[in-house]
């Protein structure tokens, strides 16, 4: 199997005290630069795509890429659903070869967040997908997910009990100062909700937004638990600055062979980076 869940991964980062990261790829050139790099490398890595992504790129050409690439590199690839919102999409998803999920309901109240986890955990637990879920509410940009900052909400801890218990979800997207996108000062982040959400939690914890959040940041959040990091607009910036730099500095360039490849490089950076952060070269 090339493509799988990430139940295990998660699990042995748990129990291995670091973390999985999760990088949002768009296209062909981005899921080479990961993959390519996770094998050098030697990291377990989850490939994640928001529905816009998807959509984008084409669920069966993101699946039928990743195949291939995990076959060439003989690195297994959890392909992941990241933010999905409707549990018709994640079951065609799901059907499609999709094998580990993000069903986000933390914009519903307390109840209808938990039936609607409960209802995609039935589903997918059917075929040994895992599912994360988000408690509490995070701030920030990411596709068509716009969240203000006033109504992002750190996760109860007791809350976070109770969901999990009432879900039966893998792992636990939680709240703790993060936001998606670029932070306009240096996040502050709750260490102690971090570490008290860890100490009544068993499964595996998830930090979103870590793109601009300080390396140093990043280990203490795994060191109290953290064992998933997502990480997009950061290898978006990379890519993007320069592929832009490279045509202004080469203005008759027209051949993605060639125009691609500093922008590839400069993503390829990133992913370095933060697998270092993460402590996962070599556990694969
Ligand atoms: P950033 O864009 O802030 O890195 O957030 C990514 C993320 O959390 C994806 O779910």
């Amino acid at each position: 199997m090339s493509i799988i869940s990430s139940h295990n991964m998660l699990k042995k980062a748990q129990k291995d005290h670091y973390a999985v990261p999760a990088f949002n790829i768009h296209n062909l050139e981005t899921m080479q630069v990961v993959v390519e790099t996770v094998a050098e490398l030697q990291s377990p890595v989850i490939l994640a795509g928001t529905p816009g992504t998807y959509s984008y790129a084409g669920t069966e050409n993101i699946i039928a890429i990743a195949d291939e690439l995990a076959k060439k590199h003989h690195v297994p690839l959890a392909v992941h659903l990241d933010h999905h919102e409707e549990y018709e999409d994640i079951v065609y998803k799901i059907d499609a070869g999709v094998r580990s999920v993000m069903i986000d309901g933390s914009h519903l109240a307390f109840e209808d967040n938990i039936a609607l986890v409960k209802r995609v955990v039935d589903y997918a637990h059917r075929y040994d997908v895992s599912v994360e879920a988000e408690l509490g509410r995070l701030g920030g940009i990411e596709d068509d997910l716009v969240v203000d900052a006033k109504d992002s909400l750190y996760t109860n801890p007791k809350q976070a009990v109770e969901f999990i218990e009432r879900t039966g979800i893998d792992s636990l997207a939680i709240a703790i100062g993060t936001a998606h996108g670029l932070y306009k000062s240096e996040p502050k982040l709750d260490f102690e909700r971090l570490s008290e959400i860890r100490s009544i939690v068993e499964i595996p914890l998830v930090l979103h937004g870590a793109s601009g959040v300080p390396d140093k940041d990043v280990r203490e959040c795994i060191k109290r638990g953290i064992c998933k990091v997502n990480v997009a607009t950061e290898l978006k910036i990379a890519f993007s600055d320069a592929l832009k730099q490279y045509l202004i500095e080469h203005p008759d360039a027209n051949d993605p062979r060639h125009y691609m490849k500093p922008a590839k490089a400069a993503m390829k950076d990133i992913v370095k980076k933060i697998i270092t952060t993460c402590g996962c070269a070599g556990k694969l």
